[in-house]
């Protein structure tokens, strides 16, 4: 289907009238109460409620018929609190054609206040086209979308040609500890051939509902937190020292601002800035073609790197976000700490992003201290056999649209699996406008066209890349 009819369809789609209730199928009805009861569930850091959670998912692909032998639920202690994380295989027939896939996907989410919030969050609420709750996108939606398909293929009879894995953690927006054994257990235990993520990525559709692209996340940037540090025998205000700490972490901290980390790019970023920049308007879309055509064009650098939504692609950044230092008003300062928080392009480092910024800031006096348990994670390759899938899904919901790789700041669950060497995607099958993106916020709504339009595709994308019967 030609992109206009597609943009037709959905916009015919986008203008069915909000109080129209639409008669829905078995099969969507049961997706719809997967996603109604999984929001339901407070699973925010502090409630414990991960493994109420688990418990009813169980329940429901029990009763598909998966079996107990490939159903797994793991405890973890998240910083003093139980959650758990679940693992379900879908078995291949016999002999595995290929090694397995897995399937990621997070139960918990960042907690929502009642009394902050229009409608109640841990409530589905259908109204004015939208479905709110907290979880709608990130990541119920894609936990939803996952357990509705494995339960309907199983009901289906289909059996995949190699194993399926779902792998969904427990504390991906907190401490990642459900996350990180479990990456652990998967490559000693699974060792998959690659992973796709439900928590990233997706269409994008432009304000009039058109679409515009689908993107896949590829890679993440690694986050890292220092603290640097200026001690100092300090003494009283009215008999100042020539060194004094305030002074001294302030020139550092003026030093790591003047610093700009070198333009770093990867096919990936190029692809990614070539792709958008054909969508975006004005001197911005520009620069990004021209950076993609050039990534040493000068005059694009400057316009990527002044723009707040495109300076992390073009490399490294590392930016002061807080500051304490002093102890009274009549003293002088015994210690000043700033906190700097880097986002470090694939393949950089940690390491080497602290040796620069010493090198940078020049004083021995200041000491420097990683804050952060970082997670280095290599950019993953937008495989042609998970872009093939990925295309069948598409021209199976007749939209056209350009698929395209990009890059995020960070973090999810991903970077676990991507940093012990396999490839991971974060792929979505919801369409939504960026100005209707409201994930960790107040408000979290998914279209209903959207969730509805989006059941077909892990099925499609699964049987395209596990064949089977
Ligand atoms: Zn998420």
């Amino acid at each position: 289907m030609k992109l206009r009819s597609a943009l037709s369809l959905l916009a015919a789609v986008a203008f069915v009238s909000p109080a129209q209730s639409r008669d829905l199928t078995d099969h969507e009805q049961m997706a719809r109460d997967i996603y109604e009861k999984v929001i339901s569930i407070r699973t925010a850091k502090g409630q414990e409620q991960v493994p109420i959670m688990v418990e009813y998912l169980v329940g429901q692909l029990k009763a598909a018929g998966f079996a107990d032998s490939d159903i797994q639920v793991t405890d973890y202690d998240s910083a003093g609190e139980h959650t758990q994380g679940l693992m379900v295989t879908y078995r291949a027939e016999g002999e595995a054609a290929k090694k397995p896939i897995v399937l990621l996907g997070h139960m918990d989410v960042v907690d929502a206040l009642a009394k902050d919030w229009e409608r109640a969050p841990f409530t589905l609420t259908e109204e004015d086209g939208y479905f709110f709750g907290r979880g709608t996108t990130d990541n119920k939606y894609g936990i939803t979308n996952l357990t509705q398909t494995f339960i309907r293929l199983k009901k289906e009879g289909w059996t995949p040609n190699r194993d399926l894995v779902l792998v969904f953690s427990g504390d991906e927006e907190t401490g990642m500890i459900s996350t990180r054994a479990q990456a652990e257990y998967v490559a000693e235990n699974i060792d998959p051939e690659f992973i796709l993520n439900s928590d990233a990525g997706g269409g994008v559709l432009a304000p009039d509902h058109s679409p515009i692209f689908y993107a896949v996340q590829g890679a993440e940037k690694t986050f890292a937190t220092f603290e640097l540090t200026i001690t100092n025998p300090g003494g009283h205000s009215s008999r100042p020292r020539v060194d004094n700490a305030i002074y001294e972490l302030a020139d550092a901290l003026k030093k790591i601002e003047a610093y700009k980390f070198p333009v770093r790019y990867s096919d990936l970023t190029l692809a990614s800035f070539k792709a958008s920049g054909a969508v975006t308007p004005g001197e911005l879309g520009e620069a990004m073609i021209a950076f993609a055509d050039n990534p040493k064009n000068k005059k694009a650098i400057k316009t990527l790197r002044d723009n707040p939504e495109t300076v992390g692609t073009t490399g490294t950044t590392c930016i002061a976000t807080m500051l304490r230092g002093g102890h009274a008003e009549n003293a002088l300062p015994q210690s000043a700490t700033a906190t700097v928080n880097c986002r470090i392009f694939p393949g950089v480092g940690a390491a080497a992003t602290e040796a620069k910024l010493k090198e940078v800031v020049g004083n021995d006096e200041v000491q420097f201290k990683l804050m952060t348990d970082v997670t280095e994670s290599p950019e993953s390759q937008l495989r042609p056999d998970v872009l093939a899938a990925i295309q069948k899904s598409l021209d199976a919901s007749g939209i056209e649209a350009p698929v395209i790789p990009y890059m995020e700041s960070g973090g999810t669950d991903g970077m676990h699996y991507r940093t012990k060497g396999y490839d991971t995607v974060a792929i979505s099958g919801a369409w939504s406008r960026p100005s209707d993106m409201y994930a960790h916020g107040l408000n979290e709504r998914l279209a209903v066209d959207a969730f509805y339009g989006g059941l077909d595709h892990w099925t499609v994308i699964l049987k395209e890349l596990a064949g089977g019967e």
